[in-house]
């Protein structure tokens, strides 16, 4: 009797880790303000200035796409 016995190399519970990077959907970053070190977070989508509450420095200026980050982005935040 031939037992055959498959071992399942690839078949683990890897799934989340499921590809990155095509078209981003909208995400949400932390961003640190470089005059004041407030942290806030910042939509990557902003469509109007986004300011620290702080200081008023601007964090991110709209582009009509994803907006451009100002600050120094300490972490990525996937929607909620
Ligand atoms: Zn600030």
């Amino acid at each position: 009797m031939n037992v055959v016995r498959r071992t399942r190399k690839n078949a683990s519970g890897r799934e989340n880790l499921k590809s990155r990077g095509e078209a981003m959907p909208a995400q949400f970053y932390r961003v640190k303000c470089r005059d004041c070190d407030n942290e806030q977070v910042v939509f990557s989508r902003a469509s109007t200035e986004v300011r620290c509450h702080i200081c008023g420095t601007t964090l991110a200026e709209p582009t009509g796409g994803t907006a451009k980050i100002k600050g120094e982005i300490t972490e990525e935040l996937s929607h909620a």
